[in-house]
């Protein structure tokens, strides 16, 4: 356990995401009375002073001067301070250096938003939040080729549109979304599509004069539903929302072992663009032991059908730091990919999400440490770069080892637009179907907001309730009338 004493609580979130990141997976405690280690924090208006102190006897102190005057210069000040002193207690650096939060883009981009170069970003996430030089130089490119991806976007006068499907051919032990098992609700899928139909028409006349600018099905796993199924949602959507002049369509096919011809097939009849079929690992062993329930070869076979079938826009998701992986595995997951080669590769760093079976029953799922995820970021980013695909999106979430990044590559006119667009939060994203969140996006008035409207989560109370949730929508929108 690690003690966090502090005699003022204005950064105590910074603070607790760095130790968080050093001392991955154990509980951290405010004020607690027995510990391993125990980290004192003490400042005034401009003076910070920190004692580490372990049971072992062991003791280090730091101190500096603060300029707590400016927050934000404040909290780099307080942030440095205890990265050094936490680095030095444990012989480690952390790629991102003192750089917590999701979004490590978004300070490139409103870098190159008042004209400094990519050299000038790269040179101030190194020197102000000790960014190692290879963050620090994707982190640059990603923004580049993010802004590049965006030029044109009017967020105002746009929206894009969510809709899930949460059912899933079984479940993944590392799963944190709510997800059905398919077996066990098979009986309510078309209860559900009812519903979402329902909440799909009205949703329809919400937006008012703003273009639908991007289609994004996802869940679960929309390809659950039977060719029939999808068409009839499909059927639905395009008529009460113009899909034709969109411009993107995706689906997250998702999981090889439910796409079939049938159903590539209704995807291509009503066009959608672009597909994602996600292997997460092309090690065999790994699979079944995250209960995936498909093999390789499956994941082979599903995407040279979507091929066949005329998908010139496939991504492909892996997650780096899977149980039982190291760089060796993720070599092999590469080959492979690059052998089939996909116009985008999403790959991800296993985030240990609490509710998630993988986390509750960790001594199951040995899980490499941060310095070997990274290693393995890095065998996946020479993967991409392989086929041609450039990092364009990038972001990172709580509870990731080593506190290390998720990143979108693709070759150029493959990326995903709803990707950057859901994690900018600049345009507004009507999301439909069970425990989908909406995100209004106010621009206007006084200055950017962001306001979520949330379905219920479980697929009983969505079919139960959907008037009520159709309800929450428009009571919304009235009330937001003048600023949307
Ligand atoms: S496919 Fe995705 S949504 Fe479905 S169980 Fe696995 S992780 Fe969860």
């Amino acid at each position: 356990m690690i003690a966090l004493y502090m005699n003022r609580r204005d950064y105590e979130n910074d603070i607790r995401s760095l130790l968080m990141a050093f001392f991955y997976g154990d509980k951290i405690v405010l004020n607690a009375k027995e510990w391993d280690v125990c980290l004192d924090v003490r400042y005034t208006d401009n003076y910070t002073s920190l004692s580490l102190k372990d049971n072992k006897g062991q003791c280090l102190e730091k101190e500096g001067d603060c300029h707590f005057e400016d927050y934000r210069l404040g909290r780099n000040d307080i942030k440095n301070l205890v990265y050094h002193i936490l680095s030095e207690y444990t012989g480690m650096t952390l790629p991102w250096g003192t750089l917590t939060g999701i979004r490590p883009t978004k300070l490139p981009m409103e870098m190159y938003e008042k004209g400094a170069s990519k050299g000038d970003a790269i040179r101030y996430l190194k020197e102000t939040y000790l960014v190692s030089d290879e963050k620090a130089e994707l982190c640059a490119v990603v923004a580049e080729n993010e802004a590049e991806v965006l030029k044109n976007c009017d967020y105002d006068h746009t929206f894009s549109l969510y809709v899930g499907i949460p059912f899933c051919p079984s479940i993944c032990a590392y799963c944190s979304f709510s997800s059905y098992p398919l077996l066990v609700w098979e009986k309510q899928v078309d209860n559900y599509l009812d519903a979402l139909c329902k909440e799909i028409e009205a949703a329809s006349t919400m937006m008012g004069d703003r273009k639908l600018l991007t289609f994004y099905m996802g869940g679960g796993t929309p390809t659950s539903l039977s060719a029939l199924q999808m068409d009839r949602l499909l059927t639905c959507l395009e008529k009460y929302f113009d899909l034709d002049h969109v411009s993107e369509k995706t689906v997250e096919a998702g999981r090889p072992d439910s796409i079939t011809e049938d159903k590539l097939q209704v995807l291509r009849k009503h066009r959608i663009d672009r597909i994602s079929i996600n292997p997460q690992t092309m090690n065999q062993e790994t699979l079944d032991l995250i209960g995936r329930r498909h093999t390789t070869e499956e994941v082979k076979k599903a995407f040279h059908m979507a091929r066949k079938a005329g998908f010139t826009n496939i991504n492909m998701d892996l997650i780096a730091g899977l149980p039982g992986e190291t760089g060796r595995h993720m070599q092999r997951t590469m080959d492979e990919i690059v052998n089939l080669a996909p116009d985008s590769v999403t790959v991800h760093s296993l985030a240990l999400k609490r509710a998630a079976f993988l986390n509750q029953n960790r001594e199951q799922f040995p899980v490499a440490g941060a310095d070997e995820v990274n290693r393995m970021i890095g065998i996946s980013h020479e993967g991409a770069l392989a086929i041609g695909a450039e990092p364009y999106y990038l972001y990172r979430q709580k509870n990731i080892a080593g506190n290390l990044e998720n990143v979108g590559y693709a070759r150029k006119g493959c990326e995903g637009l709803y990707n950057i667009l859901i994690m900018e939060e600049k345009q507004t994203i009507l999301a439909l179907g069970a425990g989908a969140s909406s995100k209004f996006v106010f621009n206007s008035g006084d200055g950017h907001r962001i306001e979520r409207v949330e379905n219920v989560k479980s697929v009983k109370d969505y079919i139960e309730r959907i008037d009520e949730m159709i309800d929450r929508k428009k009571k919304f929108l009235l009330k937001s009338e003048n600023s949307f």
